[in-house]
């Protein structure tokens, strides 16, 4: 007989992670619904993180207000939410880890130094004499990676040479968020993020930094960003409103559309999400969950 074991995680565990720089609008909702209905859909678990690391664009108060939209719009998390300013000695404890094995290196080149291409390398074996570490970067390894995103179909991306060596710690000394949202990721043993495009680009670079930190890339989706008349992504830099939360329904059903389905017939948010969850399944949902769940990390 084998001894008692605890219940295996969920097959599937999707995130909602908003920067708390300002309430949501309706790009972030595509977002948001995007992760919640792909979670429901698997019967999975939704979880809800506010990544608060980058201080100098945190609004105060600006979690509740997110939190409490996201509750005007029916939209529950399934654990309490973490604050990643809170997760600071777990962050520390996977960059020593890395340090520990030499997958991170300090790099003292000035703003003015770099072209803003991919980085040169200028520090990997070394900084000059008489210099000192300003940032710490991942030393990327070679090789392409490739992955299937479920929306925008197969990607490639050579990150050595695309990217180059990517910061983790910035000279400001914060946290980059590249990085955290890989430790959180794996921490939390998400199996599916579902995001905005604009990401796109930095998913190969979190799958080699995942698997660095032992973790298990987790399956991505990414969702069509919504652009403004002017072309630009819509966001709380470029004055998007804020959600319509005296007119949920309405508010849902414009994300919903957004996203290619057909408007529904509904008179209240729980009963858009009713509708909605197997309406996704029935597009996205079908992959079979092959690989098994949660994290592979080493150590806790
Ligand atoms: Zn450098």
């Amino acid at each position: 007989m084998a001894a008692p074991r605890a219940d295996p995680p969920a097959a599937y565990r999707g995130r909602f992670a908003p920067s708390p720089s300002g309430p949501l609008h309706d790009g972030s909702l595509i977002a948001a619904m995007a992760s919640y209905l792909d979670a429901r859909a698997h019967g999975g678990q939704w979880l809800l993180r506010i990544e608060d690391i980058d201080t100098p664009r945190v609004v105060r108060g600006a979690d509740d207000v997110i939190m409490r939209q996201l509750q005007a719009l029916g939209m529950r998390w399934d654990e309490p939410p973490v604050w990643q300013s809170r997760r600071l000695a777990l962050y520390e404890a996977a960059f020593e880890q890395l340090r520990a094995r030499a997958a991170v290196y300090g790099c003292a080149c000035t703003r003015r130094m770099l072209s803003g291409g991919p980085y040169a390398g200028t520090c990997r074996n070394g900084l000059p004499p008489g210099r000192a570490a300003r940032a710490w970067r991942f030393r990327v390894p070679d090789g392409i990676e490739r992955f299937t995103d479920r929306w925008q179909g197969p990607q490639s991306q050579d990150v050595a040479r695309e990217v180059g060596d990517f910061i983790l710690r910035r000279a400001d000394g914060l946290w980059a968020y590249q990085f955290v949202v890989v430790v959180d990721d794996g921490l939390q043993a998400i199996t599916d993020v579902v995001r905005g495009a604009d990401l796109l680009d930095s998913t190969a670079r979190q799958r080699v930094l995942a698997r660095r930190l032992g973790f298990e890339p987790p399956r991505t989706l990414h969702v069509p960003l919504i652009l403004d008349e002017q072309g630009r992504k819509l966001s709380k830099q470029n004055h998007a409103p804020a959600l319509d939360l005296a007119r949920p329904v309405r508010t849902l059903l414009r994300a919903w559309r957004r996203l290619g389905f057909d408007t529904l017939d509904v008179d209240s948010a729980d009963a858009f999400w009713e509708r909605a969850v197997p309406l996704w399944g029935e597009r996205y949902a079908r992959l079979a969950i092959t690989r098994p769940p949660g994290q592979l990390a080493r150590g806790d």
